[in-house]
């Protein structure tokens, strides 16, 4: 595999860059593996990375039904940050974002992360006061975030309206200056890359059916669409089809999957400088290299895996952004998607062992799991190979919901994007 380098550049540019060799094999299966792991998203592949490259397990084989990156890593609006409320989420968040720092020099494959901040519009009293919660809680756990005033909001995002007869005017917003975008595909591409290189075989195509126990109870390996495949560990990483992977295995996940959509604008020059986030009008917006604007929405309101999205909620984002940016008000809408999202009660991650012996899960990230890609894989990657948790994801267990022990980022957060 060529490293990228200002020389290797330069010589494929003089060579019309015909003499690029393949980012990644297709493998074709093997009959067995010391890990298997069910979903080649960003956190299945950067489990995959962080497995052989912090832990030396390299017989190792990440199997999608798809195209890797074809779930939600690939459809999201790639909104990083880690001013959560709870100290469990704002560890595991911050671990990720410390992750994101450097990843494209880790990987050597460009990520594209942009810390260009991002700020969270408050709009009523509720608002004010739980953001400032929100800045303190933060501090406490050393994660940046600052209270800013409505005209310290608007010399960050030049185009935002503080029009005090406005519906919902803004009363100032909480910012995360190291928090950022990056770009999704790359994600997945750059972890693919840099496990493939280290042994780990990329299966695409492939739909894993069922997952196969040995008369012990512990994992015997996966079927998958081309045959059996044996496994003496296998971790389920598959975003909104979590559960229906696990319930072959016996395994019931309190887990409910929602299209959640997004859009993009017709591309125009930079004028929106950061991330901004209005959870009460519910809408968020950044720009993308390519200069589109890149619009997230809500869920929908009923579970579905069509992956399409109904219209009410583009027409609610959409309208959501109009009153926030009026100045947005004529431009044309390019396109629209949506993804399967993977919801949990409490809107935080079930992340690590389950009561199966050698079967793990990554999963619950619903809205907003590409923020936590390096982070939860990498502490994954170390739960399946110790085959314990590490001290960041040890309280995302299923047994909360059992015991009570919730983090629940829902009630704090309201959106969790
Ligand atoms: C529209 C939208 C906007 C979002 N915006 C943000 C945002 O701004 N910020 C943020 O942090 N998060 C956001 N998210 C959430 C984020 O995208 C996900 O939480 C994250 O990407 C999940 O990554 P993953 O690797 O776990 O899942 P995925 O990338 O979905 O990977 C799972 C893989 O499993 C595969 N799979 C499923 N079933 C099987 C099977 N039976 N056999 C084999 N393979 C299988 C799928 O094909 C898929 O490739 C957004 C999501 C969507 C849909």
């Amino acid at each position: 595999m060529t490293k990228f380098s200002a020389v290797s550049l330069l010589k494929n540019a003089l060579t019309g860059h015909r003499n690029w060799t393949e980012q990644w094999p297709d493998s074709q299966p093997k009959e067995e593996y010391d890990v298997v792991i069910v979903g080649a998203g960003g956190h299945g592949l950067g489990a995959a990375y962080y497995l052989a490259k912090e832990h030396g397990i390299t017989n190792v084989a990440v199997i999608d039904k798809g195209w890797l990156g074809g779930g939600n890593t690939g459809r999201n609006t790639t909104i990083i940050r880690s001013n959560y409320l709870y100290d469990e989420s704002a560890r595991l968040f911050d671990h990720a974002l410390d992750l994101w720092q450097d990843l494209s020099q880790e990987l050597n494959y460009n990520v594209m992360y942009s810390n260009r901040g991002v700020l969270m519009l408050a709009h009523n009293v509720h608002d004010v006061q739980s953001f400032k919660r929100h800045v303190h809680a933060n501090r406490l756990n050393g994660v940046d975030n600052q209270w800013l005033t409505p005209e310290e909001c608007k010399e960050v995002c030049p185009p935002l309206s503080l029009r005090k007869d406005a519906r919902y005017p803004v009363m100032g917003g909480a910012l995360q200056r190291r928090a950022g975008t990056a770009r999704h595909d790359a994600v997945a591409w750059g972890y693919a890359r840099g496990a493939a290189a280290r042994g780990v075989d990329i299966i695409q195509n492939c739909p894993v059916t069922a997952i196969r126990r040995h008369p012990d109870g512990s994992v015997a390996g996966v079927e998958t669409a081309r045959g059996f495949i044996r496994a003496r560990k296998v971790a389920v990483s598959a975003a909104g089809h979590t559960s229906v992977v696990m319930d072959s295995a016996g395994v019931r996940l309190p887990l409910e999957s929602y299209p959640l959509q997004a859009l993009v604008s017709e591309p125009v020059k930079p004028v929106f400088p950061c991330v901004v986030m209005s959870n009460a009008v519910h809408a968020y917006i950044s720009q993308s290299d390519k200069g589109e604007l890149v619009i997230g929405s809500g869920t929908d309101q009923y579970t579905s895996y069509s992956q399409r999205g109904g219209l009410p909620l583009i027409e609610h984002t959409v309208a959501a952004i109009c009153e926030v940016f009026p100045v947005f008000n004529r431009m044309r809408m390019l396109r629209k998607w949506a993804g399967i999202v993977d919801v949990t009660p409490d809107r935080s991650a079930i992340l690590g062992k389950t009561p199966v012996k050698g079967l793990y899960v990554n999963c619950g990230w619903g809205t907003g799991g590409f923020k936590a890609t390096p982070g939860a894989a990498h502490t994954l990657a170390w739960t399946v190979a110790k085959d314990e948790p590490h001290p960041i994801n040890a309280p995302f267990t299923l047994e909360r919901f059992r015991t009570g022990r919730l983090i629940d980022e829902a009630a704090a957060a309201a959106v969790a994007h």
